[in-house]
């Protein structure tokens, strides 16, 4: 590009009207180059994965020392588990709290959200609790006048699932959402059927089912987890992950729920173990995308939750209108067009209705073109 600006220069001299023509030419020249770029995008897939209610301060801290002894907490039942992840710098915490994410994922990408070092993502519905969470990450935008908590109404706005699907002219196989909690089967999209969704004790319905599916599909009704609407974490999991190398989606959300089920029942001992199965369950997905032809260097991972937590003794299991700091959430962006500065400090203010734009983006498209969109492409993950 360079090479043909100072040949057109060379050749297009002598009068005043061609040397303004080449004045416009050179000034034009970089922003041509810069709008190519914006749409030449290396990503080809998005796989974003949800933590439900999982704290920026377990992400960015490890285990918790206001928690880790508390008889409240089911702690006093777990020595072996505290010095397994008890290190004196939250640095050193995470690490042993999420040794994959911290020591392999983060560096390759762009970790927001550690209020610590003066990174804050937070939610700008107003409710903090699942739903509005969900549907604001999928959709760039809170609707607080209609989606009033977690009550099971379908979703009022297309999804950036729905949105995607018909823009990339997709088969609706290739976009696809895996959830363990029930309700996503009215969050993830706006008209039943649009995209392909399994969520809580649901069979995958599917003629060519592989051996691997049929089991899974079959062991969620023997192992049965204490919420009624929450199936395991494993289950969902694993059958993303078979979904994911059978049918080849360009979209996949994985909703994990378990580690708000155990802190609203108190048991931190368990929040910290499906903390762990998340990292375990990330380095599994990753290890796979950079294995397959279809998925390596051309797949972002996108990483988040649907809302905080409180942060003392008597509130850390519970979030909502009344937890104010249940408001901050935290995203974690890896892939092809992300630069790889891990943690970020010291950045400015990025908000969940960002993820929906950001995800268009990545996708190569404008976000503008989505209707009613309110968020805005999250420019610290993105390469320019
Ligand atoms: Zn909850």
């Amino acid at each position: 590009m360079s090479a043909q600006v100072s040949n057109a220069f060379v050749r297009l001299n002598g009068t005043m009207l061609q040397m303004r023509r080449v004045f416009v030419f050179a000034l034009c020249v970089p922003l041509l180059f810069a709008l190519q770029l914006d749409a030449a995008r290396k990503t080809r897939n998005v796989i974003l994965v949800t933590a439900d209610g999982l704290r920026w301060q377990e992400l960015f801290g490890g285990i918790d020392p206001l928690l880790m002894n508390e008889q409240v907490t089911g702690m006093e039942q777990a020595p072996e588990l505290r010095a397994k992840l008890w290190r004196t710098t939250p640095e050193e915490r995470r690490k042993a709290l999420m040794p994959f994410f911290w020591n392999e994922l983060a560096p390759k990408g762009v970790v927001l959200g550690n209020l610590e070092k003066k990174s804050s993502v937070r939610v700008t519905n107003r409710y903090h609790v699942s739903y509005p969470g969900y549907s604001e990450i999928l959709t760039g935008r809170a609707q607080d006048d209609v989606i009033r908590g977690n009550v099971e109404i379908q979703n009022p706005t297309p999804t950036v699932l729905q949105f995607l699907r018909e823009k990339l002219e997709l088969e609706r196989s290739k976009v696809a959402l895996f959830g363990s909690w029930d309700t996503f089967s009215y969050i993830g999209e706006s008209q039943p059927g649009s995209i392909y969704i399994n969520t809580g004790y649901r069979e995958h319905a599917s003629s060519a089912i592989s051996p691997r599916m049929r089991e899974l599909s079959a062991i969620q009704f023997d192992m049965l987890a204490p919420a009624f609407d929450v199936r395991h974490d494993y289950v969902t999991f694993e059958m993303a992950l078979e979904y994911l190398k059978r049918e080849e989606p360009r979209l996949l959300h994985i909703a994990l729920g378990e580690t708000d089920d155990w802190a609203h029942d108190k048991r931190y001992d368990r929040v910290l173990g499906m903390i762990g199965y998340l990292d375990r369950s990330l380095n599994v997905l990753w290890r796979w995308l950079q294995s397959s032809p279809t998925y390596r260097d051309s797949t972002t991972l996108l990483i988040t939750c649907d809302h905080g937590r409180g942060s003392t003794l008597e509130d850390w299991t519970s979030h909502g209108e009344k937890i104010p700091e249940s408001q901050q959430i935290w995203v974690a962006i890896v892939g092809p067009d992300t630069p790889a500065r891990g943690e970020a400090a010291d950045a400015p203010e990025f908000l969940q209705r960002d993820i929906a734009p950001t995800i268009i983006d990545l996708m190569g498209l404008d976000y503008r073109d989505y209707p009613g969109v309110l968020g805005k492409p999250i420019q610290a993950a993105l390469s320019h």
